[in-house]
């Protein structure tokens, strides 16, 4: 036979483009239209469904950035189309490519009833089936003209990311409002077409079955008639019937198809505008799943929920209905999707707590899943916060993004640091926006890497953002996949479903231990500085506030601030999504998120400090120091106060040949001419820290223009250039700190060298002016480590010095969040912060031996998404630890950030409760949540080693019970004595909930 597949392939495509799409709306009518333009900021449904509307016409231009228009179409449907299926067609001027990120709209009927999105792959309305002919139409359109910020050229500088700059140039032209025909067979012809000619072109050449398919698609179309599509779309079909019913073969691969839409909670538009977006997604996909009866679809972040409850009521009974016929699914349990790397370990531990709580309350809901698709990269902490919340198994695809190593498994179980294991998927099919064409799908069965172990892969499907989420298109093709030869099968599931049926395949999946970082976007450590420091800030003020109103209320009878606690969390909860505290989203988030940040900070500051005039008394002359830190400090007990002691003095000498020279008894640091550190001798060890002949505090200026995500990504190439900014202006004392000045391009830097109890604490300021530029701190160490350890959430993980292989030379930027430690056995060094997260190490062999340099992350200067990123003033908090061990490191760790508070008053605080083993770290003591007035206290051994200790509750208690991170009992409750021993294995982490009692407690 010859072969003309090419032939028939290019029919097929020019005969769907051109002849049946068009053909699935034989016939229309122009609506009428109106328009309001909303002046300002989007208003309250009912206000733009009364506001007066002027004529437009299609072809008109509309919508300046960020601006609201309230469209109503009216008409008539033709006499002549009954019996026919009616939809109204409304193309906002949408631009089919870029689906998630433009105009979309809402559509209402006259009552305010939400009927379902606009979006650029979904622009209709269906208005009757069958019509009688003769109805009136009027539907009322909220439509949102956001700017398109990825563009074509993405990744170029632009104004439109705040409304404060983004002009008021109209960005659409109206393109389409008509009423039209619907021809239901026609449109089945399209997608049996496009689902075939789809998996033709997946299949081998030299297949029968990819022949077979052929010649049934051309029998389809001799038997259609172009001339009329809609007469002839039946007996063409007809042809199809056979190729599309043959059976999948027994070992195909099996898909779980979940609907979904990815939701970035805030990224290139405001936080604003995703409520939107949520009631416009969810609204359209509660009218799909009532017209689709297998469709199941998962929403995730509970935060998304919430906002639909407060915010759009109409839209929130809709999905109550649909949650309750169990296809409208509850996804995850995190009350937003955020970034796993920079949230401490408390903050992470509550996007369990509220994110699992809120569906739980409303919907009785306690899932097992995490669903984390787009998150960069996850830290190692992980694993154990998942199971301590009542989770246990892991979804994510970002993983697959990493530039340099492809990840082994698709299916495996995860191990954190203390060695908890979470059953874990990859979906290979390596999106979380499938559409299920078929090179989707076969590239999710030759991807997956557990082939012959494993059989199942999830695949979420749907247009994220603001492209509405699964289209009836993707529910067509998903049935004519169920079971189909030569593809995957593919089956609409809840994630539970599929993580079971997965699990119970796959009794001995592989196993990976430690982060799962993700080789890209590593500049998210750093870039949108302020935001980051508003998190770690307001995650140390959320632990005092905890603190310190427990104390009160316990001691004192204060009220507990349960709203203002729970509404502080939920904000800082928020502002950590996988593009806020990343740095990654447009000008105008992170211009809110700042504002937000100091409001947060101002409100727990007033919470605290109401505690501890509380707890204070009267002042009676005197200062009260408290406390908040977990480790005792100038005397004062962790979570205690005590009357102000004496601090040890520091000696200031000028050094020879330049500069100055500290010493506090236990360290003596040479700062020479430069400003530069050149010496930090470690009197008690007799040693010394920077290697000869380096410095140490140097500031590094780097050209930092990425490839591609210019806010997100910092190319390994950066380092091939570097700037030693060793020029100073000034090096001079004030008092017994010395005081640096240094200018560079358009910015100067000013830094502050104390010495402190062992510690060199240096205040950087920097007023930043420069554009495309990575500025970094080095301290070159005279240690030879093949490891260091960086704080993680609830202890710490250790990543290699060395380049050996391209996993280890692919982490050349990475995560910390209180310290960096590195040591030789017997003696170590720390580096701790109040403020930044990014660092990298590396090592250097010289006649000395080898030493080891490490470098924090200060500033970045991205122009996209948001051209002005990290312009004007900074201050950032570091203190170099020489002689430090693991356990020196996480108590100094928690100094820097949680200063001590002075309060008048000279009457000492007992601390609710204390721990006599530092290396156990109390990191909440709050009352419950329920309101029940119990104490909570959460503590984990810090150093991963064991740990045996006591701890005694500083108050009366009637019962002791071991929760989990919702405070729900995992044990039985004991009436405990004066003393609670508690023996810990590495990292592990433990809630006691304790009820108090009206007497004291006997003891035993
Ligand atoms: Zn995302």
């Amino acid at each position: 036979m010859h072969d003309d597949r090419t032939l028939v392939e290019a029919r097929l495509k020019r005969v769907l483009t051109e002849r049946i799409r068009p053909a699935i709306y034989p016939e229309s009518v122009p609506l009428e239209v109106g328009v309001w333009h909303a002046p300002g900021e989007p208003v309250p449904v009912a206000e733009g469904l009364a506001a007066p509307r002027e004529p437009i016409a299609v072809g008109t231009p509309w919508g300046p950035p960020w601006g609201t228009s309230w469209f109503t179409v009216t008409g008539t449907v033709p006499e002549e189309w009954q019996g026919r299926i009616v939809e109204a067609v409304l193309d906002l001027g949408f631009n089919p490519e870029k689906i998630g990120f433009q105009c979309e709209g809402l559509v209402y009927r006259p009552d305010g009833t939400p009927v379902k999105s606009l979006n650029p792959r979904t622009q209709w309305v269906r208005i009757a089936n069958p019509a009688q002919g003769g109805e009136e139409v009027c539907l009322h359109i909220e439509a949102a003209s956001n700017p398109i910020i990825l563009d074509y050229q993405p990744f170029k500088p632009t104004l439109l990311g705040d409304k404060e700059t983004a002009g008021t140039e109209p960005l659409y032209r109206l393109a389409r409002m008509d009423l039209a025909v619907f021809d239901k067979t026609v449109w089945e012809l399209a997608m049996d077409l496009e689902v075939l000619g789809d998996l033709m072109h997946e299949l081998p050449v030299d297949s029968g079955r990819r022949w077979e398919i052929l010649r049934a698609v051309e029998r389809a179309l001799d038997a259609l008639d172009l001339q009329d599509v809609g007469g002839t779309a039946e007996a063409a079909r007809a042809e199809l019937t056979g190729v599309l019913s043959s059976p999948a073969e027994p070992s195909a691969h099996r898909i779980s198809a979940v609907g979904h839409a990815h939701i970035d909670s805030a990224w290139l538009w405001p936080l604003r505008e995703t409520v939107r977006k949520v009631a416009r997604t969810a609204s359209n996909m509660t009218a799909l799943l009532e017209e689709e009866p297998d469709f199941v679809f998962a929403m995730s972040q509970a935060q998304q929920w919430a906002w639909l409850k407060e915010h759009r009521p109409e839209v929130w009974a809709k999905v109550v209905k649909a949650v309750a016929t169990g296809r409208f699914v509850p996804a995850g349990g995190m009350w937003v999707e955020s970034d796993t790397n920079m949230p401490g370990s408390e903050a992470m531990a509550r996007q369990f707590v509220h994110g699992k709580r809120f569906f739980i309350e409303e919907f009785g809901v306690d899932n097992e899943e995490v669903w984390l698709p787009d998150t960069f990269g996850f830290a190692a902490g992980l694993p154990q916060i998942i199971k301590a919340a009542g989770s246990k198994r892991l979804l994510t695809q970002k993983i697959s993004w990493s530039q340099t190593n492809t990840f082994p498994h698709h299916t495996f179980l995860w191990e954190g640091i203390d060695g908890t294991r979470i059953f874990t998927h990859f979906p290979p099919i390596d999106t979380y926006n499938a559409q299920l064409r078929g090179g989707e799908l076969a590239h999710a069965a030759r991807n997956f890497k557990d082939k012959g172990a494993a059989r199942h892969s999830l695949a979420p499907t749907g247009h994220g953002d603001g492209g509405g989420g699964t289209t009836r298109e993707m529910v067509a093709r998903a049935a004519r996949l169920r079971d189909l030869e030569g593809s995957p099968t593919v089956t609409w599931e809840t994630p539970a479903e599929f993580f079971a049926k997965a699990e119970a395949e796959y009794p001995n999946p592989p196993v990976w231990v430690g982060e799962l970082y993700l080789e890209l976007h590593r500049a998210t450590l750093t870039s949108q500085a302020k935001t980051k420091q508003g998190n770690r800030r307001s995650e140390a003020l959320l632990r005092e506030a905890e603190l310190w109103a427990a104390t009160a209320a316990v001691r004192t009878g204060a009220d507990y601030p349960y709203e203002a606690l729970d509404r502080l969390w939920k904000t800082v909860l928020l502002h950590q999504f996988h593009d806020i505290l990343p740095g990654s989203s447009i000008a105008w988030v992170h211009r809110e998120a700042r504002r937000t940040y100091e409001l947060v900070i101002e409100e727990l500051n007033g919470i605290i400090d109401t505690a501890q005039r509380a707890l204070a008394g009267e002042p009676t002359g005197g200062t009260l120091v408290f406390n908040g830190a977990p480790h005792e400090r100038h005397g004062v007990p962790a979570g205690g106060a005590a009357p102000e002691a004496p601090a040890a003095a520091v000696q200031v000498s000028p050094r020879e040949g330049g500069g100055f020279v500290l010493e506090d008894g236990r360290l003596k640091v040479e700062i020479d001419g430069r400003g530069l550190v050149v010496s930090a001798y470690d009197l008690r060890a007799e040693r010394e820290t920077v290697p000869p002949g380096r410095a140490a505090c140097l500031p590094q200026l780097h050209q930092d223009f990425p490839n591609k995500w210019d806010a997100w990504d910092v190319d390994e190439f950066y380092r091939n250039t570097v700037t030693d900014l060793t020029e100073a202006d000034d090096v001079r004392l004030d008092g017994a700190t010395v005081v640096v000045e240094r200018s560079f391009g358009k910015s100067s830097l000013t830094q502050r060298l104390t010495l402190a109890e062992g510690r060199l604490e240096i205040d950087t300021e920097v007023d930043w002016h420069e554009t495309e530029k990575f500025l970094k701190l080095a301290f070159p160490l005279d240690v030879r480590a093949d490891r260091y350890a960086a704080e993680s959430q609830y202890g710490h993980t250790f990543r290699p010095t060395h380049t050996n292989t391209s996993w280890e030379a692919a982490k050349f930027e990475a995560c910390n969040h209180r310290f960096v430690h590195l040591e030789e056995p017997g003696w170590g060094v720390a580096m701790v912060t109040d403020s930044t997260y990014g660092h990298d190490v590396t090592r250097d062999v010289d006649e000395h031996g080898t030493t080891t340099t490490l470098r924090v992350s200060l500033l970045r200067a991205p122009r996209f998404p948001d051209p002005e990123t990290d312009q004007g003033l900074h201050r950032f908090r570091h203190a170099l630890v020489p002689g430090a061990s693991i356990g020196d490191a996480v108590r100094e760790g928690h100094f820097i950030n949680q200063p001590e508070r002075r309060v008048p008053g000279s009457a000492p605080v007992e601390p609710l409760v204390t721990v006599d083993d530092d290396a156990v770290v109390v990191t909440a003591v709050k009352l419950a949540d329920d309101g029940s007035g119990d104490v909570v206290v959460r503590f984990h051994e810090s150093r991963g080693g064991r740990a045996r200790a006591t701890l005694r509750p500083n108050f009366p208690v009637a019962e002791v019970v071991t929760t989990d991170l919702l405070e729900r009992p995992t044990g039985e409750p004991e009436r405990p004595g004066a003393a609670i021993p508690v023996s810990l294995r590495p990292f592990e982490l433990v809630t006691l909930r304790m009820k108090r009692a009206a007497r004291p407690a006997v003891s035993r």
